[in-house]
């Protein structure tokens, strides 16, 4: 059975303990790998490397910096097929999905902050000839950066980038449901040139290994992407050491379709915003709202276009939705399901297991399941469910859809689809969100910020907004003739 090992100062490492976690297959239930269940010691180590590097790497010309990140892109570019695998069994997403967009963006986060390093300019600011005042942005040490399952390498990219870009040094802690994708990264950065202890890979649980990193007070930033309620916990952990935090969070996000659409045009795009990667996207719309003069229509059309979307093996290009990540996120989706029936909610799609045989019959597999009519207090309509579970409901005017949108914890992204510019423009300015897209989903522009309102997330990034993050800013202001 294959063991992963962590990977500190540029080199493999087995855990201090000698403890293992066991790695399950989504699509079959079956065990496919171990994974370190590293400790403090794992973590102590890691950092330790990170610190010994830091000079050496932000002292590092950033054209240098900029030459190694680009041969990093290149090089997951070369890999990308076998990287995509690695993904598609570890999330159990669409091998197709894994290609086009995990392993492309993964890429693209390297290349993006490589070109944006040559590119980075400062402020200057002049006092009538009196004095002049500048900015200077510096790396601040080892970055802690937390990542979830739902897109393994390409939130840990969207992170580890903009970080060694900044010329800092990172410690990762991808999620210990997909540890893969970061493992065979690992071979990849040293073939780049990134010096030893640039980049560090510790795997285990998120407590020890994500704690003893945020607490650890040779770590000054941290960048989590993941649930509200770690988010949470993690600040309070990185409170006492007032650390640098961005907090990429949950979402519970709301579809807002106008009457004036043509709906068998956005019928199979909001089907694609519902339900990718089975719903584990932050960012997917589980929660459509639709205008009543089109809503039974849209929800006949919209039923019969989910029903025929193909369930079934990752690896087969047919599919368009795998199995649920693990058996213990499978059972919550399930249970967030039946708690919608006790609500009162009817399925018009879906609801139950898809008929799979074989090796996938003891895989965590749901169709994807559309629930119509649920109330707007209930609380599915409050929760994020973070699976192929959708509900459906109608409103009367735009503004009746952006008070249910925004009733919500979560403020991270909404879409918006209507032919009127000016429906569409008043919606968008009003919904509470990070990210509103217009007759658009997913459409994402690594220059603009990114994050979310209220429970989703603190700090923005993305673009010039990383670079803030991963940077300390210095003001020095020059009087002119003083001495
Ligand atoms: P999670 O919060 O359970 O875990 C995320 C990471 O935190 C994992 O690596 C985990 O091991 C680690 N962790 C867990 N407990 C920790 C602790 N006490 N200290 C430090 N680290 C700890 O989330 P998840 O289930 O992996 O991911 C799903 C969640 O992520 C959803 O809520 C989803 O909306 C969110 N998400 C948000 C974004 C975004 O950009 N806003 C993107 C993707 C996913």
């Amino acid at each position: 059975m294959e063991r992963l090992k962590n990977f500190i100062n540029g080199e493999f490492a087995t855990p201090a303990e000698g403890k293992y976690l066991d790695k399950i297959a989504p699509s079959t239930g079956e065990k496919i790998y171990e994974l370190p269940d590293s400790t403090e010691v794992d973590v102590v180590q890691a950092v330790k490397a990170a610190q010994g590097a830091f000079e050496g790497w932000a002292d590092t010309p950033i054209a240098e910096r900029s030459r190694i990140m680009s041969r990093v892109a290149d090089l997951i570019d070369l890999k990308r097929d076998e990287l995509a695998l690695a993904e598609a069994i570890d999330v159990g997403k669409p091998l197709e999905l894994a290609k086009s967009l995990d392993m492309n963006r993964a890429a693209l986060n390297f290349r993006f902050f490589a070109a944006a390093l040559l590119n980075k300019t400062e402020m200057a600011t002049d006092m009538d000839g009196d004095a002049i005042n500048y900015t200077l942005r510096q790396p601040i040490g080892v970055a802690g950066l937390i990542a979830p399952w739902n897109l393994p390498l390409y939130l840990m990219s969207w992170k580890i980038a903009p970080a060694i870009a900044c010329g800092n040094t990172v410690v990762c802690k991808p999620s210990e449901w997909t540890s893969k994708t970061c493992f065979l990264l690992a071979p990849l950065l040293n073939e780049a040139g990134v010096p030893k202890g640039v980049v560090n890979f510790i795997f285990g649980k998120g407590d020890p290994v994500g704690s003893y990193l945020v607490k650890h007070p040779g770590v000054p930033l941290i960048s989590f992407t993941g649930g509200t309620a770690t988010g949470e916990k993690i600040q309070t952990m990185a409170a006492p050491y007032v650390k640098k935090v961005s907090m990429e969070l949950g979402g519970k996000n709301a579809t807002l379709v106008m009457k004036d659409v043509d709906i068998a045009k956005v019928v199979p795009q909001i089907a694609r915003a519902s339900f990718l990667n089975s719903g584990e996207i932050c960012l997917c719309g589980s929660k459509i709202l639709v205008q009543e003069d089109i809503y039974e229509e849209f929800c006949k059309q919209l039923a019969a276009h989910v029903d025929q979307l193909v369930v079934g093996d990752p690896v087969d290009s047919k599919t368009f939705m795998g199995p649920l990540v693990s058996k213990q996120h499978y059972d919550k989706v399930l249970s967030l399901l039946d708690l919608a029936k006790k609500e009162g909610g009817k399925v018009i799609a879906g609801g139950a297991r898809p008929d799979l045989g074989g090796a996938m019959k003891n895989g965590y597999f749901l169709r994807p399941t559309l629930i119509k009519d649920l109330t707007n207090c209930s609380e599915i309509h409050q929760t994020e469910i973070f699976g192929p579970v959708v509900t459906i409901n109608s409103f009367k005017y735009p503004h009746e859809a952006v008070k249910w949108a925004n009733n919500s914890p979560y403020g991270l992204s909404a879409s918006v689809w209507t032919k009127s510019l000016t429906t569409a423009h008043k919606v968008a300015a009003d919904l509470k969100v990070g990210t509103v897209w217009i007759n658009t989903w997913l459409k994402r522009d690594l220059r603009v910020p990114f994050g979310g309102q209220k429970a989703s997330g603190i700090g923005r990034e993305g673009g010039a907004h990383s670079f803030d993050f991963y940077t300390e800013t210095k003001t020095v202001c020059v009087q002119l003739g003083g001495v």
